[in-house]
């Protein structure tokens, strides 16, 4: 049996659905857009900070807040967004982050722009490396062709990096979604 991936908004529509969440450096959560929040990715914003700051969205100079992807894999490492109030931190996430084919694109492009540095360390080379490492798992969600096929693979990961090599992911999946219904 297959499933056909389901209709999906776009990104564009996408409506926050925050709770209050107020533990440590977190202080609303809400499902991430699109594809990512179906799959459980969430989107975090912190309390203001204590040192003013200037928000990109409309200039205000005051206390700032910073938004972050958490994904079950694949997690961008720095802030996704930041601004003034909880709706200026992430309006342009949406928009940026809403399926697994954003995430691969920023692991590219992450890795390329270490590359393009005019003086490239063994650091940065390793670390270029172990992005589009990082990024073949997000790839192969991006291009698993259903619902199934992903929930599958990550339930298989349970982790993130996964302890599970793509090729083996593939093959265990097409396996399993392969058989017939019992
Ligand atoms: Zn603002």
């Amino acid at each position: 049996m297959i499933n056909e991936p389901e209709a999906r908004p776009p990104a564009a529509e996408h409506r926050w659905r925050w709770q209050r969440h107020t533990e440590g450096a977190i202080e609303w959560v809400a499902p991430a857009p699109g594809q990512l929040g179906v799959d459980g990715g969430t989107v975090t914003v912190s309390p203001p900070s204590a040192h003013p700051g200037r928000c990109p969205s409309c200039g205000r100079d005051t206390g700032f807040r910073v938004a972050f992807l958490v994904l079950p894999v694949c997690s961008p490492f720095g802030p996704v967004g930041e601004g003034c109030s909880r709706a200026h931190a992430t309006e342009t996430i949406a928009a940026r982050w809403s399926s697994w084919a954003d995430v691969v694109a920023a692991h590219t492009e992450a890795a390329a722009k270490l590359r393009d540095q005019p003086e490239v360390s063994e650091w940065d080379e390793r670390t270029a490396a172990y992005l589009e490492h990082r990024g073949q798992y997000a790839a192969f969600l991006a291009s698993a062709p259903t619902d199934a096929a992903r929930r599958l693979a990550l339930r298989l990961w349970s982790g993130d990096p996964p302890r599970l090599s793509v090729a083996d992911t593939a093959t265990i999946v097409a396996g399993i979604l392969a058989e017939p219904p019992g």
